[in-house]
């Protein structure tokens, strides 16, 4: 294939190649025994109002901190978990701990208004456990439901379209929100706002990076159309106050980027709570 590729020159032995290979086995490894040694964890990054700049919600974004390399990024790590089983039990750490944490918050803020979303894989979306597992965790955790919200790409609902919209509208029919995540990359199939049942559309930073006019003309539609549809919009990567004006002038319910606050650990949500809210009823 190397000779193909290149004519008559044979392309060198690549040996980051070879090692990438036996590198993801190693990781592989590693991350199996990452959930039981408590080196996985979650960062809870802001999603803000626009229109008031107050903090609707929260994303949980997983965090690993290996114990020889440091941390390591989830679009590293997910990958990998994606190419074997282990996306389930990581899945399915990642809801268990979000949940746990916001009735956390929810406890000592006086029951605040505010959901967290939590990221899901196509692997956890057509396993025929999720309805039943994200149930039991709502019993056992005594969460109410409209507080949870599952961010998807659209690649994952193509994976398996009708087994995705029956898992869906189960999981939409006990009141979880559902966010359609990364819009803006991919096909962007306009037909996935209307075929599965999102309440939430997150707009990739992609998209709300930049300053041409086109930019404006094709967030100003899509924002309208999302809203005619009835769906609430998240602006993804808004680097200036100016952005945020013309987003929430546009009709865009929320940002999530670094403007507005980086993934911060459970423990600094509980505070940034408190001083954003010191008037909530304490519990
Ligand atoms: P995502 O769901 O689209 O999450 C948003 C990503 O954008 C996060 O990266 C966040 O840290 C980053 N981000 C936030 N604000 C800004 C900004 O202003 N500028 C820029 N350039 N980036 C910003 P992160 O935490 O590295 O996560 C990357 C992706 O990994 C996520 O993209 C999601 O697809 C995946 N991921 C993370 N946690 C989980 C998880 O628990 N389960 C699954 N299945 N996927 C996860
Ligand atoms: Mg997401
Ligand atoms: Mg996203
Ligand atoms: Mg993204």
């Amino acid at each position: 294939r190397a000779k193909r590729a290149g004519g008559n020159r044979v392309e060198p032995f690549r040996p980051a190649f070879r090692s990438f290979g036996t590198d993801r086995l190693q990781l592989e490894t590693d991350l199996r025994r990452a959930l039981e040694r408590k080196e996985l964890s979650l960062a809870y990054q802001p999603i803000v109002r626009l229109a008031d700049a107050e903090i609707a919600g929260f994303e949980a974004l997983m965090r690993w901190d290996h114990p020889k390399r440091g941390n390591i990024p989830p679009s590293e790590f997910i990958p990998i978990a994606e190419m074997s089983d282990l996306i389930i039990p990581l899945g399915m750490y990642a809801l268990e701990r979000a949940t746990n944490d916001l009735m956390a918050w929810q406890r000592q803020s006086g029951d605040l208004p505010i959901f967290v979303s939590v990221n899901l894989s196509s692997a956890q979306l057509l396993s025929n456990d999720l309805y039943n597992d994200v149930r039991t965790l709502l019993t056992r955790t005594q969460c109410d439901a409209r507080n949870i919200k599952l961010e998807l790409t659209e690649s994952m609902v193509m994976e398996n379209p009708e087994q995705a919209r029956l898992v869906l509208s189960k999981l939409k029919e006990i009141g979880l929100g559902l966010a359609l995540d990364d819009f803006g990359t991919g096909y962007s199939s306009l037909a996935y706002l209307t075929r599965f049942p999102f309440d939430t559309i997150k707009l990739d930073k992609a998209l709300v990076i930049g300053s041409d006019e086109k930019r404006s003309i094709l967030l100003r539609s899509v924002i309208s159309m999302a809203r005619d549809l009835g769906m609430q919009v998240v602006a993804e990567g808004i680097e200036s106050d100016e952005d945020a004006e013309e987003l929430a002038a546009m009709g865009c319910d929320f940002g999530q980027s670094f403007l507005f606050g980086p993934p911060i650990g459970s423990d600094s949500v509980q505070k940034l709570l408190k001083e954003r809210f010191p008037l909530t009823r304490r519990a």
